[in-house]
């Protein structure tokens, strides 16, 4: 009996089977500890944009550590890499001018955004404006505040009144079923609406076409914030830009980022502040009350900064948009497979194989590994293809071969 508890696992099932143990990464590949290489369909946890084992951000957060580790980001403290990497964040932010708020990863992000969009009503003399609204299906990270808003009711069982009670959830693909919330509750009571702009924990599922500007619209209307969860679509995932925000014109007033931002190399997440909802905070003697100890750390600052070199050095945001083409071609035959209930790609560096009955999918898992691929099931049964933009077109190829001959 070994003494890890994975997250999200039957443990007693990883008891008896016993844990997938990744020892080594290289580009689009993991290595268990017996040497077996796979193609890694996901990323990771939708993180490895840049793909493993790159030793330059490696060299670069040993030399951050052994200048300083990290200090502190409370006050007026930070680091130069830290101040610097804020500078060159919000020259790529969706919104020019944005404010960089650094976190320890997603869940942080999610939970700055929330309280932040109740406490700028409150500066702006509007404290009725409390509801925040998410969507079905909808991941917002395992804090209680994102774990309120998400749309996955499963994850938020056995926790009675532990959540924010001033959360809704509507339909994640209807546009009309914010504006019927609106008219039910009233524009005057709602703080924020948060948005994947592609589902992904939740299954995978790509926006209807012009669901996003549109409910970024009736936000702008109504008075709403509109907060763009980019964890997963930031960094390139979306293919060819920076952000969804960028590619889709939707201006967000908070966006939070993590995953791709270090490219997983350290954990680090930033929620990106609209000039409208920073100014009343940077006018003078206003506090925010809010912040993480490892928040900024200089260390993972330096990892995204070497994360970053690499994007544009390799012109990642070409091949992640050369990707989403590239998924879409090489999986979505797949949806023929009588297994299959569908393959949902053409949009971003992502894609998913729907199996018709999502009781195989842990299974499928399992298969896919003995040919020699990593992947996962999100949602319900739909299996998660998110890989390193590094990846090859005869390794996406080989990749789709191997899903085809697993579903037998
Ligand atoms: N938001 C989204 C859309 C995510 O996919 C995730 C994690 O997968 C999070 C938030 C939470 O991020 P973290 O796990 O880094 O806390």
């Amino acid at each position: 009996m070994g003494s890890l508890w994975h997250g999200f696992a039957d443990m007693g099932a990883v008891e008896r089977d016993g844990s997938f143990v990744v020892a080594r990464g290289e580009g689009a590949h993991i290595w268990d500890e017996s040497g077996t290489r796979y193609l890694d369909a996901t990323g990771g946890l939708w993180f490895a944009n840049v793909g493993h084992g790159r030793r330059e951000i490696a060299d670069a957060v040993a030399a951050q550590l052994t200048q300083v580790a990290h200090y502190s980001n409370f006050g007026d403290l930070v680091s130069p890499v830290t101040r610097d990497l804020a500078e060159r964040l919000s020259a790529l932010a969706p919104v020019p001018g944005s404010k960089i708020f650094f976190t320890s990863g997603g869940s942080d992000g999610i939970d700055t955004a929330a309280k932040l969009a109740r406490r700028y009503w409150q500066e702006m003399g509007r404290p009725e404006k409390t509801i925040l609204v998410g969507r079905q299906k909808a991941y917002h990270g395992m804090h209680v505040g994102g774990t309120s808003l998400a749309g996955i009711p499963v994850n938020g069982e056995g926790y009675t009144g532990v959540f924010m009670p001033d959360t809704r959830t509507i339909e994640w693909d209807q546009a009309k079923a914010l504006t019927a919330l609106i008219e039910e509750l009233g524009a005057e009571r709602i703080a924020a609406f948060f948005a994947e702009p592609i589902i992904g924990a939740g299954g995978v599922y790509l926006p209807p076409e012009g669901y996003l500007t549109e409910v970024r619209q009736i936000c702008r209307d109504n008075d709403i914030l509109f907060v763009a969860d980019e964890v997963v679509t930031g960094f390139g995932r979306i293919g060819g830009s920076w952000f969804a925000s960028s590619r889709f014109g939707l201006e967000p007033d908070l966006m939070t980022t993590a995953k791709g931002l270090t490219s997983g190399y350290v954990p680090m997440g930033a929620v990106f502040i609209a000039p409208r909802i920073a100014d009343p905070f940077f006018a003078g003697g206003v506090w925010w009350r809010h912040g993480y100890t490892y928040g900024g750390h200089a260390g993972a600052a330096a990892a995204a900064m070497a994360n970053l070199d690499i994007f544009e050095r390799e012109n990642l945001l070409d091949a992640s948009k050369n990707l989403e083409s590239l998924l879409h071609e090489h999986f979505s035959p797949l949806a023929e497979h009588p297994r299959v209930a569908e393959v949902r790609s053409g949009l971003g560096a992502v894609a998913a194989v729907q199996l018709a009955d999502p009781a195989e999918a842990l299974g499928m898992v399992k298969t896919l590994r003995a040919h020699g691929v990593s992947t996962r099931a999100a949602g319900q049964g739909a299996l998660q293809i998110s890989p390193s933009f590094v990846i090859t077109e005869a390794e996406v190829a080989e990749m789709a071969e191997r899903f085809a001959r697993a579903l037998g």
